[in-house]
Parts: C-alpha cells; structure tokens; sequence
C-alpha cells in the first residue's frame, strides 16, 4: 500500500511517509485505498490482546513493515510497565455510554497512544529508507502532545525533538512536566504567542527549503510527531477497533450493532481515526465532534464554511484551543478529492476560510455532527457527571460528554473518548467540584484525591519535584534561531 499527499503529488512508502511527516506539496499522507475489515476480522481481533490487536491492525496500513516487527513494537509500546490500567479500558456510566480511557500512559494524555509507538516506527524507517541523517522532531503544542513527544522520543536513537508550547496556552501541570523532560535528545522552548501561532511558525521553519539544507550539511532533516504524521493517526484508528471488540466481547453490544462515537476535538486527528475505522467497516454511526468554544469545526460541520477569522479564546480545555484543525485536510481529501481538497488550503491560507460545495458537505454530514460546549456547561458536566455515577473525568471529556448528550436521539450506545486523567486539569476540575482550586497543583490533587476517592496517577505526582531543564522563552520570529542552536548539541 502507498501513501499519496492530500493535495496530489508523489507516492510514497509507509516508512518515507512516516519519516517526512509531511508531504512535499504541503499535503498530508494518506493511503491510496483503506483495508477493510469484515464482521469476522473484528471477531477474531476480539481474542486478542490489546498490543496484539494493534499489530494487526498497523500491518493492514504499514506493508513495509512485518508483522514480526509491529508485534514487537507494540508489546513494547503497549506493555503494563507503560500502561498499568491496561491501554485502552472503558467505564461504563450507566447502560448507554462507554467512557473509552485514553489516558493511561506515561503521560496521563491520549496522545501517549500514539506517541509510545510512533517513535519506534520513525527509527525503523530510518533504516528502511536509507536514511543516514538525524531525525530532528518539531512539535508545536498546546499542551500534551509536547510532553507525550518528549516521553516518547527520549533517547531513541538517531532522533531529537525539539517541542513550542504558547507560554500562557498550557496548564501549570502541562508546562512543569515539558520544563523538568529528562533525556539526552530533548529540548522545550516556550513562545510568545498562542498555539495558532507556534504551529505556524513550526510549519514555516518545514517549508524553508534553505534552512533545511543547512540542517542537512550538518546530517540533521526535520520532521514531526504532530498529528499531522501517518505514524501518529495510524495507532490511534486501532482502539476505537479495540474498544468495539471490548464492548462486544463483554456483551454491552451485539455483534454488528451500530454505536455512536464522541470525541472531543482540536487539531481532528482522534475524530479522524474513528472515521478511518468507519470507513474501513466498523458499525459506527454518527461521529460527534465535541468543541469547546472556539467552535469552529461545529459551524463547519453545521454549515459548510471554515472561517478561522474569529476571536481566539483561551478556555479550561486548552489541548483543544485550535482554529486550523490540520487533520481536517485529510477528511477533505476522502470528500472531495486532492484538486478540491487544494483549493480549499489554498483559499484557508489566503482569507483564513473556504466553503464546501453542497455535495461534499452532505457527504461529511453524513458520518459527522458538531456539537460544542460553553465553559459554563463544561463545569456543570464534570460536577454531574461525579455526582452521578462518582466518576470523575477531565475538562475536555466534559466537552465531550456534554456533546454527546447534546447529541442522543435514541438508545443507541454511545462511545466517549476521554483523553486526559482529571488530575491533568486539576484547578479547573476542582471548581467544577466546588472544592478549593488556589493554590499549586500538588495541593490542589490532594484535595481532589481526598474528596474524590480516586488515585493521583504516579506520573503527575512526581513532576513538581523534578528539576526544571528549560527556561527559554522567546518570539515566533526567533523559533528558528533555537531550533538551530538546539541542533549543535544533536551532531
Ligand atoms: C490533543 C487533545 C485533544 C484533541 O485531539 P485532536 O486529535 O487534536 O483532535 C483533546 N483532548 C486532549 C486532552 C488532548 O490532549
């Protein structure tokens, strides 16, 4: 199987496609066709488990890698060392919705779903591809990615990452666990400016063509671990799959029954993968994609329009603070098609906006409806939520959960992907339980611990005690004047 750019151009390998991140034209990579899976592959994915699960899966995608080798990748990835709780369980909040926790790695964020194995299946491509150069990582990140990166790339050999957080775009607990990354390969830069602009200033640092020659005279090229990366979307299809197999394996559905799906969404990889899943034959309904008030993609999916000129707001739900959702693209492309799928980039990099043909966008809405959550709502969600059921979820699973109620129309059995451990957001978390939210977190997760009955995960315990690495902050003019002071260090 080979991997075309979203915007037409060059056929690619899974490993070269993983290894560039993004595709010379600007595009993403996408396979040329999707496998598909019949109702007796997900019965026998069912017997497996998780890791196991997963290898198969990637091999459908990753033709040039073996199954021997994803297999040995993923009970790496996946093992309970990183994942104690298991790496995908689901709580169930009462009879219609599944509550699909994303967030048991080392990070306590979804993104170590991914981020746990892609940086074992960029080192391979490496080698598969001939590369004789370091792989130097950029992520631009509101948040978790950027620590799920640093945890994933350190100290993988012939690799170095290099992670932008907006210096006011990121919980305290987000920034101390990028400041305090250990690793030899690692360095954190904050930015003045909001996630917008440092994914911006990241993109303009991978489209300069001389600057990546001097990088390569010095045996370094750039890449990614964003969403935008093949390597990254490919492991997250794999547990809405999984988490199918669960819930039929466990008898809260029948074979072949049809479930809804909710995710909450920024940059649109997670939904994504779901509807790659769909598309491959999963028995999923309507996807729900749950944004908080910066909602652009609910207006889009409501009405065909992307208009990212709007105010930006910084919420309690920051890992979905976004108005260019990347991932989108890749949906545009199964839709509409590369030529159309270019127009609209070129038109959202010129006026900020574009507007699909009546077709396309009967076609989207056909799989998706948007639905969003005011800050308000988000609070009143994780208080309910925890008076009802004692389960207690994070700010962006509240967005989710509100969405999905918002959304309910019949009995039909809801899946809610929870992205964060509750701990992650601990002051918002705690006003929405109307306990005391002054003072630092490790306080803060106390109280939490204490009223809520539920564990601190390890992880998140030990990071204020950690010895803070990185102290730079500079402006998005001088992102690329680090980077290649950081690369002196690498070579
Ligand atoms: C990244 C992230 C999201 C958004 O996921 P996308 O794939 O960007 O849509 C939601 N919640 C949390 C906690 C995240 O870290």
């Amino acid at each position: 199987m080979l991997y075309k750019s979203t915007r037409g151009g060059e056929r690619v390998t899974s490993a070269v496609a993983i290894k560039n991140g993004i595709a010379s034209d600007g595009g993403l990579y996408m396979p040329e066709a999707l496998p598909s899976l019949s109702e007796n592959d997900i019965k026998s994915l069912s017997l497996l488990s998780y890791p196991e699960r997963a290898a198969k899966i990637l091999s459908l995608f990753l033709e040039d890698y073996t199954l021997e080798e994803l297999s040995r990748d993923c009970k790496s990835a996946y093992s309970p060392k990183s994942f104690p709780n298991g790496a995908a369980p689901i709580a169930y909040l009462g009879e219609d919705t599944g509550v699909l926790e994303l967030w048991h790695g080392p990070t306590c964020a979804f993104k170590d779903m991914a981020l746990q194995i892609m940086p074992r299946l960029l080192s391979r491509a490496l080698t598969k591809t001939g590369e004789t150069r370091k792989a130097l990582i950029l992520v631009a990140t509101s948040g978790d990615t950027g620590k799920a990166a640093l945890e994933g790339f350190r100290d993988v050999e012939r690799t170095g990452i290099m992670v932008f957080f907006p210096a006011n775009g990121v919980s305290r607990a987000q920034k101390r666990q990028m400041i305090t990354q250990e690793g030899s390969n690692v360095n954190v830069c904050a930015i003045r400016g909001n996630f917008d602009d440092a994914q911006t200033g990241v993109k303009n640092i991978f489209a300069d063509t001389e600057f990546a020659e001097e990088l390569s005279k010095k045996g370094v090229f750039l890449s990614s671990a964003n969403s935008i990366n093949w390597g990254r979307l490919a492991p997250q299809i794999v547990y809405y799959i999984s988490a199918y197999c669960d819930m039929q394996k466990s008898g809260k559905i029948a074979s072949g029954e049809l479930i809804d799906i909710c995710v909450p969404t920024g940059n649109f990889g997670n939904i994504l993968a779901a509807y790659i899943a769909k598309k491959m034959g999963m028995p999923f309904r309507r996807l729900i994609c749950a944004s908080n008030i910066n909602n652009v993609l609910t207006d889009f999916i409501r009405s065909g329009t992307y208009d990212r000129n709007r105010v930006f707001h910084t919420t309690m739900s920051p890992s979905m603070d976004i108005l260019i959702s990347s991932n989108l693209e890749r949906l545009l492309y199964l839709t509409a098609g590369e030529q159309k799928c270019a127009e609209y980039m070129k038109s959202l990099s010129k006026l900020g906006k574009y507007t699909v043909e009546g077709d396309v966008l009967l076609k989207i809405q056909k799989d998706f409806e948007g639905f969003f959550c005011t800050e308000e709502e988000c609070l009143a969600t994780i208080g309910r939520t925890f008076e009802t059921y004692g389960y207690l979820v994070d700010t962006h699973t509240a967005v989710a959960l509100h969405s999905a109620e918002a959304a309910r129309k019949d009995g039909t059995k809801m899946l809610v992907a929870s992205t964060a451990s509750p701990y992650k957001f601990a002051p918002f978390v705690a006003r929405a339980l109307g306990i005391c939210d002054k003072g630092e977190d490790p306080e803060i997760f106390e109280r939490i611990s204490k009223y809520t009955k539920t564990e601190i995960p390890s992880p998140l315990s030990s990071v204020f005690s950690k010895e803070i690495r990185f102290e730079k902050n500079v402006d998005i003019g001088s992102m690329k004047d680090a980077v290649r002071d950081f690369t002196k260090s690498l070579v």
